[in-house]
């Protein structure tokens, strides 16, 4: 129940999910928070949901999403299921009463996810998109950098996001369309997210090509490169894959004054380094301290709840998100340039 006299504000949350980035950073970001519980868990298969909630201490496990919706405790859910699942989840949880943080993609479609942020706004429910990327100290320097004119015009950037998707996470992904597999509902839509974020502006077009290189089963693709237009110009390329072993990620943003190198950071640890480079002149920039992206993922989805702020990633940013990446698909499908869905 949340309780929210200023000495004592808790949020029991539900997990919708024994899923593995819930046991391996989500449920650590939520305990981490002074307030903030798991407090039950639902699963598909008793038995894992069982084992997951003794492994994690979790006081409830519940037979369906139903019976975890009407548990008392809970006031806000954390769904990571796999990405068909999520829409009707999220409506579930709205009509419940529940405040929503849904894992990316939001939904397969862009009306399934309008659907998902609609529901939420008209019970009055918090939604966050769990975009992990945007909460980087990284990724919000090069924004504020940016902003503040340290490369004067952006012009162009780019994302360097392949990586070999490790064998216990080899399932669904890499062989189930029906459940959103594919390298660009799982990496891309992550471009697309910290691309909007850092530039703070919008994409209005996409062209991409895909590559099967042996990984990805049943027509989904593993690998995807593609270039992006912003409104105000910028084009952005971006490599996304499943394949690639030795690589490095890194996010770039050349300007008319200078350009921004960011190394190590499209990734899941608080980590990686920025560089700002102007004629021949290199100089590190100390982004401030690192903080694990998914606490301060759920730090601001908890003040959101308690009435301060929104989430980092809204319920609208995973939409227009989700929209670039489907247009990249598209155009991948077509051959075409793909329109971003509203982005003008
Ligand atoms: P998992 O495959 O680990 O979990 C997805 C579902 O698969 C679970 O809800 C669970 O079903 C089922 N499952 C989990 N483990 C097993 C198992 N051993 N055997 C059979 N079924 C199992 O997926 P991820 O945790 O990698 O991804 C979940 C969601 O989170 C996706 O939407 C993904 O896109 C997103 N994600 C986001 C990240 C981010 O940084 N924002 C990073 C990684 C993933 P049940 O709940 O019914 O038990």
């Amino acid at each position: 129940m949340t309780s929210t006299s200023a000495a004592d504000r808790t949020i029991g949350w539900g997990l919708i999910g024994a899923s593995t980035i819930a046991h391996g950073h989500m449920i650590g970001a939520i305990n981490a928070q002074p307030n903030d519980r798991v407090v039950a868990v639902t699963s598909s298969d008793p038995a894992r949901g069982r084992a997951f909630a003794r492994e994690h201490a979790i006081p409830h496990v519940h037979g369906s999403v139903a019976a975890l919706l009407a548990d008392p405790e809970v006031d806000a859910v954390y769904i990571s299921t796999t990405n068909e699942q999520h829409k009707e989840q999220t409506l579930a949880a709205a009509r419940a009463g529940k405040h929503v943080l849904c894992e990316k993609p939001l939904a397969l479609n862009l009306d399934d996810a309008g659907a998902m942020v609609a529901a939420c706004k008209s019970a009055g429910v918090v939604m966050g998109t769990n975009h992990h990327l945007r909460n980087a100290v990284t990724h919000r320097a090069l924004r504020r950098l940016i902003e503040d004119g340290a490369i004067g015009q952006p012009l162009a950037a780019r994302v360097f996001h392949a990586v070999y998707l490790p064998e216990h996470l080899q399932g669904w992904r890499v062989n189930n369309p029906d459940a959103g597999g594919g390298v660009i509902l799982d990496i891309t839509v992550h471009d697309a997210d910290t691309l909007r974020f850092v530039l703070g502006d919008e994409p209005v077009a996409v062209t991409a090509l895909t590559a099967r290189q042996g990984m990805a089963t049943n027509d989904l693709d593993d690998a995807v490169m593609g270039v992006i237009r912003f409104r105000r110009g910028v084009l952005a390329q971006f490599h996304d894959a499943f394949t690639i072993r030795h690589a490095p990620t890194g996010f770039q943003v050349h300007g008319t004054e200078g350009s921004l190198l960011a190394a190590d950071v499209m990734t899941q640890q608080p980590i990686g380094r920025i560089v700002l480079r102007r004629g021949d002149r290199e100089e590190s920039i100390d982004p401030g301290p690192h903080e694990d992206l998914y606490t301060r993922s759920v730090r601001l989805f908890t003040a959101a709840v308690l009435g301060d702020g929104q989430p980092a990633a809204t319920g609208e940013d995973g939409v227009r998100s989700l929209a670039v990446a489907l247009a990249a698909a598209e155009s991948a499908r077509t051959g075409a340039v793909a329109r971003v869905n509203g982005g003008g």
